[in-house]
């Protein structure tokens, strides 16, 4: 059985990694969270200071250390998925506070992170037998892999999600500034210059305002199938 690429693309708290995940383990595929990337920069600059109050970022102290950014996914059997490694040590947990998600868009316009990021993951994801998930996979990152989503949800049922996922995690956001956060990092994601957020013109749309995970999934799992048994 051929090992494909599949690229999951579109806004911020589509779902998308719930269903790369799920896709991933079902064909027994690695999954690569490439925002995850984004968010350990961003984490990076800020541990150095070089994000200033009013969310200015020092480019030119964070492009002289990018050679000083070693990331690298560790696989934790207790989540079942590969968790974001900083120089060695793991900060899953670190990168998704608030504070990061404030930052993380401004950190992903900078073209030489984003030149040293796409170059890392499109080598993970030689060979294939992979699920990325972005903003521009089907588009810059693997533009030739075979399979390519892009995800999609209104603001009201992204925002619920992902406050619910934070309450969750004993985080006290209020719903008004996860909903304004998603809508900042949706507008910044989509009008920079570099590879902004785009939807690939071969991949298929999946608005999940009102579908399920489960609903998702099938549809999703029929597509792959197709282009694995065509
Ligand atoms: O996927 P997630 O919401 O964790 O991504 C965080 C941020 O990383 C996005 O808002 C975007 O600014 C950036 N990103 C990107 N390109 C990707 C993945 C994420 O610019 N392929």
């Amino acid at each position: 059985m051929k090992r494909i690429r599949i690229a999951i693309d579109g806004l911020s708290a589509s779902g998308k990694s719930t269903l790369a995940q799920g896709l991933a383990k079902s064909l027994n595929y690695l999954y690569i969270d490439s925002g995850a990337m984004y968010r350990a920069v961003t984490l990076f600059a800020l541990r150095e200071k070089w994000i200033d109050r009013n969310g200015e970022l020092h480019v030119d102290a964070l492009v002289a250390a990018l050679d000083r950014i070693f990331l690298t996914f560790r696989f934790n059997p207790a989540s079942g998925r590969g968790e974001i490694c900083l120089n060695g040590r793991n900060v899953e947990k670190e990168i998704r506070t608030h504070e990061v998600s404030k930052h993380v868009s401004v950190i992903s316009k900078v073209s030489e992170v984003r030149n040293k990021l796409v170059r890392a993951q499109q080598r993970m994801a030689d060979g294939g037998g992979v699920v990325m998930d972005g903003r521009d996979i089907g588009t810059v990152v693997l533009p030739d892999s075979e399979v390519k989503f892009f995800m999609t949800a209104s603001i009201d049922a992204r925002s619920r999600r992902r406050h619910t996922e934070l309450q969750k995690r004993g985080r006290d956001t209020s719903f008004e500034e996860v909903r304004d956060n998603l809508e900042d990092r949706d507008r910044i994601d989509s009008t920079r210059d570099h590879s902004p957020l785009q939807q690939a013109e071969d991949a298929v749309v999946i608005d999940n305002s009102d579908l399920s995970i489960e609903q998702q999934f099938e549809h999703m799992m029929a597509i792959i199938q197709d282009t694995l048994n065509g």
